[in-house]
């Protein structure tokens, strides 16, 4: 399929070959899924809707319920005030939410629709009814991507609920970045070990990996509304919180930052904990947090065999040559993961625009493969060009990688946003020890697959 794809790299500026990122909506859309009682609402056209509640399902498996402003060619041209105007009053009628969270979309940032001015009269009108709330974040999908729409959603959250305390309260706060729900489950776990009360935002565990519910129970209408996301009085007393710890700088820091000039709640941010360094770190952030020397037994314990296991496999590790793609925070965890077991990363890529992305990966490779392609608001055109020029052993990205992963004959381990051809990936950590224990299976399993396929009968082995 794509055999095409020419060896020769040649400057490109204006134009984008296979994406290596989404549009800013769909980060907005998950974030926003994090709030408990949440409908997350798209100020566009209904094929913007359909498009990043789909993408998401696609992901998840399962149903994302989201509403839209369906703007058709009138507000195309006088502006979406009205369409969002009758969707807050609908909405509110039927699925009666306790927020409604509203992203933009390309055309009403275009038209320049200001979504403040519009929130504050239909609050006036008395459109939005006691004790409910409707926020908002701009996600222009012309800019940034997915994580930079995620980013703006959470950030939104800290700029409508959050209320300066007097920090008197034992707990912190966490945004756990762009993450799966059972990478949260996990970090939450962690924080209970850790005996630290917090407020983790946007939480959308218990959302988007619920247990399956009867329809109706003993003729109760089950709710429209899943147990999980993190609650609004939980949001409002994040200004009273000791500290926030934001994990991923490219999703997380934005909201960290924007709660510290607010309420003055002071801000740490931490890589997401993928690996064994980055998991160290958080964790030595939560022991300085609860102000303890060790971690509990059980944590040590994970850690202990997930070194145990990393020493087991460091044999077939060693000297790997791996592309590593997706989304920043993600891809800079794993690509120092990558450098501990031995392996050589020699094509970083996201598609999510920062140079300092650039400069971080270098940092981490600097010593172990100087001469490593790296690149920010890449392409995955540019990846395969790479590839072609260079093959790897192994690549580590998402859905989108399988093109070139199969035009080259190469072993993909699926990993990030989006994974829309395997079922079940958004129900197991890969942070944390634990975590990374069954990342490191997942990575070992990759290679050995292939060995098995490609050794000759004579060195086809029953015991690796
Ligand atoms: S890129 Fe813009 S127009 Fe396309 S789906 Fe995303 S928000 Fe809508």
């Amino acid at each position: 399929m794509l055999s095409l794809t020419p060896k020769e790299i040649s400057d490109r500026t204006g134009l984008t070959i296979n994406p290596a990122k989404t549009c800013q909506p769909i980060g907005a859309m998950y974030a926003a899924l994090g709030i408990h009682r949440c409908l997350p609402h798209s100020h566009g056209s209904q094929g913007c809707c359909a498009y990043h509640r789909s993408h998401l399902t696609r992901h998840y498996k399962e149903p994302i319920m989201a509403s839209t402003s369906s703007f058709t060619e009138g507000a195309a041209v006088f502006g979406g005030a009205s369409n969002l105007r009758q969707a807050i009053t609908n909405i509110f009628h039927i699925y009666n939410p306790d927020v409604i969270a509203v992203h933009t979309t390309c055309l009403s940032e275009t038209i320049g629709d200001d979504l403040t001015s519009i929130i504050l009269k239909a609050r006036d009108e008395g459109l939005v009814p006691e004790g409910k709330w409707v926020i908002h974040c701009h996600t222009p999908s012309y800019a940034g991507s997915h994580v930079t729409g995620f980013s703006n959603m959470t950030t939104g959250m800290v700029k409508y609920f959050a209320e300066s305390g007097n920090r008197t309260q034992e707990q912190i706060n966490l945004i756990p970045g762009y993450v799966e729900p059972s990478d949260i489950r996990e970090i939450k776990r962690l924080l209970t070990e850790m005996d630290l009360p917090a407020v983790v935002f946007p939480d959308t565990s218990d959302v988007l990996d619920a247990p399956m519910q009867e329809a109706t129970v003993s003729g109760k209408k089950a709710c429209l509304y899943p147990s999980g996301g993190v609650k609004i009085k939980d949001l409002q007393s994040m200004g009273s919180s000791r500290t926030t710890l934001a994990l991923g700088p490219f999703a997380s820091e934005n909201a960290a930052i924007e709660l510290e000039n607010r309420t003055e709640t002071p801000a740490r941010i931490l890589d997401l904990p993928i690996g064994i360094a980055a998991t160290d770190r958080f964790i030595q952030a939560l022991l300085e947090t609860a102000e303890v020397l060790e971690p509990p037994a059980s944590i040590a314990d994970d850690r202990g065999r997930m070194v145990d296991i990393m020493i087991d496999m460091q044999q077939y590790f060693f000297d790997r040559k791996v592309a590593i793609y997706g989304d920043p925070d993600q891809v800079i965890s794993l690509t120092e993961f990558a450098v501990s077991l031995g392996m050589k990363p020699v094509y970083v890529l996201t598609g999510t625009p920062g140079k300092r992305f650039d400069a971080r990966i270098k940092r981490i490779l600097k010593d172990v493969v100087p001469a490593a392609r790296i690149k920010s608001a890449g392409d995955l055109f540019l990846l395969h060009q790479w590839i072609k020029n260079e093959p790897v052993d192994l690549m580590i990205g998402n859905t989108y990688g399988k093109y070139i992963a199969r035009a080259e004959d190469i072993p993909l381990v699926r990993y990030g946003f989006p994974i829309l051809d395997r079922v079940g990936h958004s129900y197991f950590p890969t942070v944390g020890y634990r975590g990374g224990m069954r990342l490191l299976e997942k990575i070992l399993d990759a290679l050995l697959d292939r060995r098995d396929r490609d050794d000759p009968e004579e060195r086809f082995e029953l015991v690796l």
